[in-house]
């Protein structure tokens, strides 16, 4: 195995979720010289309204498109854990797959779904929030949690933060004025998601968006999470 260490994890439900979430942010920190790992926890093969798409092609399709836009931002790798789309469940193996990742890379920050925000919010999302919060901590960072990952080389390792997005208790803004471009062709690769929104339409919609999120700070744009600090 080469050198498998990157700074910052994005665990994303779908693929999507993390360009409309994260990728400005991201854009940035690769700006910044930082190494960042997707892992794409579903197949997304329930998003579609179109009627003659076959679950197995739209599967394919989306792997593809968050490939390219993973790419597009610079992230080194994409990890595709491929559980079912509106399928993924709290289990011990879902919960040590994300461990397993979090002991390779030995991220810094882990970005995800905020899985606290109430009501009508996507199951795939909460599940996946919660579960890589339980990986974060305190599966990844306890020696005796996984004896078997120790054995295959695969250490206890302590996150420093954890960004949420889509949440409903925003303490974290991160500017995103000079990543924007970057974040919204990375959302456009998504075109099974949002090709039939008109280009123009999609810019403003995102930029009113992210305009908002800034609303109150110095800057023009940005990324809004509930962050939450580990250690310091
Ligand atoms: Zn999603």
């Amino acid at each position: 195995m080469g050198i498998t260490i990157a700074q910052e994890m994005v665990v994303t439900p779908h693929p999507d979720d993390a360009e409309y979430g994260v990728a400005g942010t991201v854009a940035r920190w690769i700006g910044e010289g930082k190494d960042v790992v997707y892992v794409v926890c579903t197949n997304g093969d329930k998003g579609t309204s179109n009627a003659n798409m076959q679950p197995e092609a739209l599967a394919r399709i989306r792997e593809e498109e968050q490939t390219a836009a993973a790419r597009s931002l610079g992230v080194r790798e994409v990890i595709f854990l491929r559980h079912p789309d509106q399928g993924l469940e709290d289990t011990p193996e879902f919960r040590k797959e994300l461990v397993r990742f979090i002991r390779i890379y030995k991220p810094e920050t882990v970005a995800t779904a905020d899985p606290y925000r109430r009501y009508v919010w996507h199951r795939d999302h909460r599940i996946t929030g919660q579960v890589t919060l339980d990986a974060v901590f305190p599966y990844a960072r306890d020696h005796l949690s996984y004896p078997g990952l120790v054995k295959e080389g695969l250490h206890p390792h302590m996150v420093r933060e954890i960004l949420l997005w889509g949440s409903e208790d925003v303490n974290y803004r991160i500017d995103i004025t000079k990543t924007f471009n970057l974040k919204l062709n990375a959302l456009r690769c998504h075109k099974s998601q949002v090709g039939h929104i008109p280009p123009q339409e999609l810019e403003e919609w995102l930029r009113e968006r992210h305009r908002e999120m800034a609303k109150g700070e110095d800057f023009q744009l940005a990324e809004a999470f509930h962050r939450v600090e580990i250690w310091q």
